[in-house]
């Protein structure tokens, strides 16, 4: 996927809008994504799944940027959606998105939350741990209808990728342990429970992962795992659920394999797998996040201060920073910024890009070669779509950035600035 496109200006082009123009109409900091690219994701891997035969779902996982919008944008392209928060599922609600084809996770929701979720009919709730169950036994003598849960499952296989993104090791806060018995003993308990629908199990061993060889494992884990408990309790799972996190490109570094790739190497592993047992082909689903949306963002900024340490670092700050995009302090994530004047200009130096609030660890990107750029001009970091606007926080009292999506040359604001009056709205009187 080409991250940079030009107009016939040379600027920098998002969904067929300028960037300059955008940052003028709306401002910076700003989030402006390329829907176009967002439908494409989607079709690519819709079209790797037709081509399988397989009954699927592509369930987005809208933790990686979670507004109404974009929900909206899924429910077009035939998506599904995975919630992981009240917050999150009345964003769903409000979008008017099929409830059906909502999936519930979390490791550690509340009793309002589970009730909230069946009051709304949610399509799965996917069941983390052992007092879920017994939450959901609270719930479960007002239900007409037995719900329809899927276990999470720890499968004990650790991705190659940043340990805080890793989900699927042992060690972990997620899902029910093989290893040591756990998910087995879960699998009694709901099967013992008529007002309990088991559809099947899920895992997901992390995010931005490169290569296929963690897909397979956990296939080849999941499909020995359901062919055990066959044997064991008659049971066939209706849906094998393998998570998200399918790597994408952040920095020309990043190598990652398409969608189709990975969606074709998992369904040729499975149905080798499976043809080795007693188990019938089950449906695939999976949760990509930020392979459906990273790459379609962009975080567009105003420059402003230039500090040069000669001999060590020139950091150009820009009006925005952790505050908007925690990804590169939090887990030393790599992004790569251009001017939007000029995309494809050449570097002749090498500047650190630092936030604007108080804190040394705010840096955007470090050590990129850039032009010459000077106080005022916009600069945009690419691939910022996914745990950008969604892990946004009002640290230093600065208001989260606006939202605008571009497609076909028009842009439209989806979520608005946030204003002063919003940052101290919450606030009440002591004295
Ligand atoms: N599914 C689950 C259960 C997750 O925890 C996550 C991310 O944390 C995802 C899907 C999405 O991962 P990604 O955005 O890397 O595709």
């Amino acid at each position: 996927m080409n991250l940079v496109t030009d107009n016939s200006q040379g600027h920098l082009s998002i969904g067929g809008c300028d960037a300059l123009d955008l940052a003028n109409d709306f401002g910076t900091p700003l989030y402006v994504y390329d829907i176009s690219l967002i439908r494409q994701q989607l079709r690519q891997f819709h079209k790797a799944f037709k081509e399988t035969g397989i009954k699927y779902a592509i369930s987005y996982a809208s933790k990686a940027f979670a507004i109404r919008a974009i929900d909206q944008v899924i429910d077009q392209e035939d998506g599904h959606l995975d919630v992981v928060s009240a917050g999150e599922l009345m964003t769903a609600v409000q979008a008017n998105f099929p409830m059906a084809n909502v999936s519930f996770h979390g490791n550690n929701k509340s009793l309002a939350e589970l009730q909230l979720a069946l009051d709304n009919h949610v399509g799965t709730i996917i069941v983390d741990n052992f007092y879920e169950l017994e939450l959901l036994n609270k719930l479960l003598p007002e239900q007409k209808q037995p719900v329809n849960i899927m276990l999470r499952i720890a499968p004990g296989i650790s991705a190659h990728t940043h340990r805080y993104i890793q989900t699927g090791q042992v060690d972990s806060k997620f899902g029910f342990d093989v290893q040591s018995g756990q998910a087995e003993q879960a699998l009694k308990q709901v099967l013992q429970n008529p007002k309990l629908n088991l559809r099947g199990y899920h895992a997901h061993i992390g995010s931005q992962i490169m290569a296929i060889a963690g897909f397979t494992a956990l296939v080849q884990k999941m499909v020995q795992l359901a062919a055990d408990w066959q044997e064991k309790y008659h049971y066939q799972p209706q849906v094998l659920n393998f998570g998200g996190g399918f790597g994408i490109k952040y920095t020309n570094q990043d190598q990652p394999l398409a969608p189709q790739e990975f969606v074709r190497n998992m369904i040729q592993t499975l149905k080798k797998e499976i043809a080795q047992t007693n188990l019938t082909l089950p449906e695939v689903w999976i949760e990509p996040g930020r392979s459906i949306v990273g790459e379609a963002g962009y975080s567009l900024y105003t420059i402003g201060a230039r500090k040069n340490i000669p001999g060590i670092r020139t950091y150009v700050s820009v009006d925005g920073g952790m505050g908007d995009n925690i990804r590169p302090a939090l887990y030393q994530a790599e992004y790569q910024a251009v001017l939007a004047a000029d995309p494809q200009a050449s570097p002749v130096e090498t500047v650190t890009i630092a936030g604007r609030y108080c804190e040394s660890g705010d840096i955007l990107v470090k050590d990129q070669k850039l032009p010459l750029s000077a106080p005022g001009d916009i600069l945009a970091i690419l691939a910022t779509g996914a745990y950008g606007y969604s892990m946004a926080s009002n640290y230093n009292r600065v208001g989260r950035p606006a939202v605008v999506f571009a497609e076909n040359g028009h842009a439209k604001l989806v979520v608005k600035r946030e204003t002063l009056a919003d940052l101290t709205r919450l606030d009440l009187n002591y004295l």
